[in-house]
């Protein structure tokens, strides 16, 4: 799977690049609201932005849109810092849109000192219900026609402070029949009483997305800034702003490509934040998170989000891709990266009947030398202890084998990987009859694994020594939405919710090399899947994803 080498962006730049729009440079940025933690979809933004800058050689700058104090902080710009840099992009520089406050302000004065701005006095339902609807005209506001110099001043009470909060905005003056609402007559400044992160009580009114983002891209050299599809309705008022001010360079211009979905995945803050708060998940680094926190703690690579990003490509069409293409691209990583370790989830107690005692009477230990990684020599072999007491999986063995049920049962013989043949010859059960340990002869002559008469068996199966075995929790995880496209039964992504879907394994048994995992480490589990080693819980490992490919093309 390699990625389009060319796209709609990249090839508008290489025409701008030529006829010399903006002197052969290319400037992006990735402008989040800090408003909440990065999702997936941030990833694919971060991914364009940052990728379409590196391909031409340009820059790309993390710019905060902070222009909304009440839902932003410090916490969360942190985060979004923090999650970039993991993805393995550096800002060129780290900017913030309310560093721009002064300016923008000025530039609103220059709008209404043109009468392209106005002081309204309305209240919001009644400036909403004015503005019609596609094919519904508009209606102006009695404001509208204020001198400029009454705008002025009122402009300036607004910003001193003499107007309670919500008693007046500033609009801009453009046209109240435009077929696009946009443009009619779009609010430029709410006044707002609230503590800024950054700016503390200095202001009391704020910008809104559309004044504030074309003017900050000015402001910061940006040539080309990309944003996701819902933002093409806003493209012609971006455009109209900068038009009428008085800029040192070209303006920038804005481009739309489509958002990323997964299927099985919701990717709105506001849901997540609700996730969060209901206590569904445990935070917004869950492992079943969309977040990349979530994602990192979950154990995916962030190159692996890299080329899946990449692959997916920049187009101009929404759609909903499969989560199985981005756990293939985990998968792929995490095959080549991943140490194999034995680990047995749901441990059953095997006794090799016939297992050598030393002149001292106690269990033989040998030791096993076993490749870290057959992807990659480099990473060697480690010693695996193997006595005559061993950990299985309980799936592993069935008293009353099933049809194509090839693994341990009575009187069948398999291959403990590695080590040597055992054959079922009894079980202990407790009082209720369940199985509780099973015993096994081992052929002495097939260590290693093959016996000497070269006869085959059809299972092979993962152990832990019983005497070295570590304690450890391993969580499996399903989706976290059961249905593909969530909410789209009920048109609430919630009524879709799984709340089972971590089921948490206490009681799990693996080789002692598990102990020198990093936090944060992917380790493969022979036969079960990738598991990630939590970073702050040691010795608990999440199910980055199974071995198998589910992606279907
Ligand atoms: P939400 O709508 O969930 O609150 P947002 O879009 O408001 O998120 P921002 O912080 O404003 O989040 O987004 C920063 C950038 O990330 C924007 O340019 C936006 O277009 C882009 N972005 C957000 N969600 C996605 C997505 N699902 N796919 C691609 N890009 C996205
Ligand atoms: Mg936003
Ligand atoms: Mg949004």
């Amino acid at each position: 799977l390699s990625a389009p080498t060319s796209d709609f962006v990249r090839d508008e730049i290489r025409v701008d690049n030529v006829s010399g729009t903006y002197g052969g440079r290319v400037q992006t940025r990735f402008p989040p609201e800090p408003n909440g933690h990065l999702h997936i979809g941030h990833a694919k933004a971060i991914c364009v932005d940052f990728g379409v800058a590196a391909d031409f050689e340009g820059e790309c700058n993390l710019r905060l849109d902070d222009t909304n104090p009440d839902t932003e902080n410090v916490e969360y710009v942190d985060s979004i810092k923090a999650d970039i840099a993991w993805l393995g992009y550096e800002p060129t520089s780290t900017l913030f849109a309310s560093d721009y406050f002064e300016q923008l302000y000025d530039w609103a004065e220059l709008l209404i000192g043109k009468g392209l701005a106005y002081v309204d006095e309305q209240d919001g339902d009644t400036i909403s219900a004015q503005r019609g609807g596609y094919g519904k005209p508009g209606i102006e506001s009695p404001f509208r026609d204020r001198p400029v110099e009454e705008n002025l001043t009122e402009f300036r009470k607004m910003r001193a402070g003499e107007y309670p909060d919500a008693s007046r905005v500033l609009r801009a003056k453009i046209d109240m029949q435009h077929e696009n609402m946009q443009l009619r007559d779009p609010i430029m400044y709410r006044i707002r009483r609230s503590n800024h992160h950054r700016t503390g009580d200095t202001w009391c009114i704020y910008p809104t997305y559309d004044w504030a983002h074309g003017q900050s891209d000015a402001i910061e050299g940006v040539t080309h800034s990309l944003c996701t599809l819902e933002f093409g309705s806003n493209r012609p008022l971006y455009d109209w702003y900068l038009a009428q001010l008085p800029l040192e360079r070209t303006a920038p211009k804005q481009r739309e490509f489509a958002r990323l979905e997964l299927t099985h995945t919701i990717t709105s803050k506001r849901r997540l934040m609700q996730l969060v708060a209901e206590g569904v998940v445990d935070g917004w680094d869950d492992p079943r998170m969309p977040t990349i926190s979530g994602l990192r703690r979950r154990g995916y690579p962030a190159a692996a989000i890299r080329e899946f990003c990449s692959y997916i490509g920049l187009t101009r069409t929404n759609s909903r891709h499969d989560i199985e293409l981005l756990e293939s691209f985990v998968r792929r990583h995490l095959n080549l990266t991943s140490q194999r370790r034995m680990a047995v989830l749901r441990p059953l107690k095997v006794v090799i009947t016939n297992w050598p005692t030393d002149e001292a009477g106690a269990p033989v230990v040998e030791h096993f030398e076993v490749v870290n990684n057959p992807e990659n020599a480099e990473d060697g072999t480690r010693s695996v202890p193997f006595t005559g007491e061993l950990w299985i999986e309980q799936d592993d063995f069935a008293e009353v084998p099933p049809p194509k049920f090839f693994r341990l049962s009575p009187g069948r013989e398999v291959r403990l990987r590695g080590a040597y043949l055992v054959t079922c010859t009894d079980v202990v059960k407790d009082e209720d009859g369940n199985v509780v340990e099973v015993h096994v002869e081992m052929d002495p002559e097939s260590r290693g694994g093959t016996a000497p008469d070269g006869r085959k068996v059809k299972s092979t199966m993962h152990w832990v020594s019983a005497a070295h075995a570590l304690d450890a929790q391993v969580a499996l995880y399903d989706r976290l939405f059961s249905a593909q496209v969530p909410g789209e039964r009920t048109g609430d992504a919630m009524d879709d919710l799984d709340r089972d879907s971590r089921e948490l394994l206490t009681s799990a048994k693996v080789e002692p090399a598990l102990a020198d995992t990093q936090p944060g480490e992917v380790v493969q589990f022979e036969r079960l899947g990738y598991f990630a080693h939590d970073p702050r819980t040691p010795m608990l490992f999440h199910r980055t994803v199974g071995l198998r490919d589910e992606w279907a093309n």
